[in-house]
């Protein structure tokens, strides 16, 4: 599939998602990292957003609760070009019933080729980059070569 290149503006819009086992471990995170993140746009599913909003100041776009829909919906929102990185705190050591949303939308992450951090080490990393605070590039799958090819 052909390429092209999309611009990440300075002001990020970041998915913050957790399972059950690990909302504690990314609530320190984002309590560690609340200023950087306040100078974000910012979007989580239904409990692990509910609890971001209640222990901190930080503002939350909701989206429905992950087991309802919430992962299906930032997987749109992926796809739309509407969510520029993701710290996705899953858990490896327990199963969830919904699975295929989860495979889903890690597979729509590598898809449209936005930054992810699965765990703690790796959301420092990202956090702590020069490019959090910078416009950075890209690369994503060219929809329109894509149709073109088609006719
Ligand atoms: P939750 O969803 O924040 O509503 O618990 C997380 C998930 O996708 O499992």
């Amino acid at each position: 599939m052909k390429s092209t290149v999309r611009v990440i503006q300075e002001k990020k819009q970041i998915a913050l998602v957790a399972h059950d086992n690990c909302k504690k471990h990314l609530l320190e995170w984002v309590k560690t990292h609340e200023d950087e993140l306040s100078r974000h746009e910012l979007y989580a599913t239904g409990t692990t957003g509910n609890i971001i909003s209640k222990s901190t100041s930080l503002a939350i776009h909701p989206m429905i609760s992950g087991p309802l829909g919430g992962d299906q919906q930032l997987g749109a929102m992926i796809s739309e070009k509407r969510i520029d990185m993701m710290v996705f705190f899953w858990d490896p050591l327990t199963s969830v019933p919904h699975d295929p949303d989860v495979k889903a939308l890690l597979r729509i992450s590598a898809v449209w080729n936005i930054p992810v951090a699965f765990n703690r080490a790796s959301a420092d990393f990202m956090i702590k980059s020069p490019l959090i605070s910078q416009a950075s590039e890209i690369v994503i799958p060219d929809y329109d070569a894509y149709l073109a090819e088609r006719l």
